[in-house]
């Protein structure tokens, strides 16, 4: 059977206020270039926590399976 789990996705609109940041429990997010928060998906457990505190609200919490990862 194929495992899947959640993992955090940033959209393109990210503002790079470092939000999410600072709120994830497994420090599975990085801004990037100072452009644009990056979710590190060995790290991310699918919390969403960083999705509760996105101003711009461009997380999302996507299905991914294991072997995609
Ligand atoms: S879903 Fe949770 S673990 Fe994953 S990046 Fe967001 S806050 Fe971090
Ligand atoms: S909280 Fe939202 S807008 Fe801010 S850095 Fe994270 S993904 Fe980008």
């Amino acid at each position: 059977m194929a495992m899947s789990r959640k993992i955090a996705t940033i959209g393109k609109e990210c503002v790079a206020c470092g939000c999410c940041v600072r709120v994830c429990p497994k420090e599975a997010l990085r801004i990037a270039w100072g452009i644009s928060a990056r979710v590190d998906p060995d790290k991310c457990v699918g919390c969403g926590k960083c999705a509760k505190v996105c101003p711009a609200a461009v997380i999302d919490l996507a299905e991914r399976s294991a072997a995609a990862v």
